[in-house]
């Protein structure tokens, strides 16, 4: 193993993981965010740069909406752990031949998000580089109890918070080729703060990530982590009115793979259901369930099962330039 490419983006985390952590540390590496102790309290941590190029191309959104999305992101994986965004910090790299407002317009969209949520920008960085690059850091209040990876016990249900596939969409559109007026921006995600606080602090769930690689390989995340298997019902899966149009094969392909759906995915036992239903309209709709084993499996309406094929993003993966993280 000599390359990134050869290591893959998980393969990498996985010695990473090897050289950080404390035994102190209540989450680690591995989580959404980290959940640290400090002083008499504790908090959320989490970190996640935004490339261009990777995770955005100059003139798909503007400035200020590129801004909002590197906030929505960020507080998405926060929400993943059922914490609360409380403030937040920016750095930022960029071209000696950057547009001056360009950048005070990002910084403008980020603030604006953040303030919104109760997260205010508090400080940040600039420096010179050869292509855009958004750094954010997000500090968050920690639930009693996190919703966290590895909480995934055989025979709860899977939840998702709402319908998949928007972004996929809007990306594959772009990147087809379709420029211009003719297509509406990039959907911005919402991230689902108030539902995550909710499960976690009702006790409702105990497992949970955000969706940004896309569904399978999110799922495999919480399963390899839990140590166990999942079951994921095809006909059950809530697609985004977007796709609708679609063949059911391309839009099922967009919700499973496609990513950035910055939904929330959890799990829970089924005598939780009703009460996890009531909490949000559109209410959370069961996907499948945790089953003994490994991996994911798909099951279609006439019952028939077959492996969810390893796919979803690898940033060092091949194909993984002009895609997303
Ligand atoms: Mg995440």
């Amino acid at each position: 193993v000599k390359t990134l490419g050869d290591l893959g983006e998980f393969g990498l985390i996985a010695r990473v993981a090897r050289i950080v952590g404390d035994p102190g540390v209540e989450i680690g590496i591995g989580d959404d965010a980290a959940i640290v102790r400090i002083g008499g309290g504790r908090v959320v941590l989490t970190t996640d740069a935004l490339v261009e190029d990777v995770h955005f191309r100059r003139g798909w959104e503007t400035p200020r909406r590129l801004g909002r999305r590197a906030f929505a992101v960020n507080a998405s994986d926060v929400a993943a752990m059922g914490g609360i965004p409380r403030a937040s910090l920016l750095s930022i790299v960029a071209p000696r031949s950057e547009s001056a407002h360009d950048l005070l317009e990002i910084h403008r969209g980020f603030a604006g998000a953040a303030r919104e949520h109760g997260a205010p920008l508090v400080g940040g960085n600039v420096s010179g580089g050869p292509v855009r690059m958004i750094s954010v850091t997000l500090v968050g209040e920690a639930p009693r109890r996190p919703l966290r990876r590895d909480g995934a016990r055989v025979g709860d249900l899977v939840f998702v918070g709402g319908p998949l596939g928007r972004n996929a969409l809007a990306r594959e559109r772009r990147l087809a080729g379709a420029r211009g007026s003719r297509h509406p921006p990039l959907p911005l995600p919402s991230p689902r703060i108030v539902l995550g606080r909710a499960l976690a602090e009702r006790r409702l769930s105990r497992a949970a990530i955000d969706l940004s690689d896309g569904l399978v390989q999110d799922l495999e995340h919480v399963c390899a982590a839990s140590g166990v298997g999942a079951e994921l019902e095809l006909e059950a899966i809530p697609l985004a009115p977007a796709l609708r149009r679609l063949a059911r094969d391309a839009a099922l392909e967009l919700a499973l793979h496609g990513g950035e759906d910055y939904e929330l995915l959890f799990t829970a036992p089924a005598r939780k259901r009703a009460a996890i239903e009531a909490l949000a309209s559109p209410a959370p709709v069961v996907i499948g369930r945790i089953v003994a084993g490994s991996g994911v499996v798909l099951v279609d309406r006439t019952g028939r099962r077959r492996r969810a094929r390893p796919a979803g993003f690898d940033h060092f993966g091949r194909g993984a330039r002009g895609r997303r993280g």
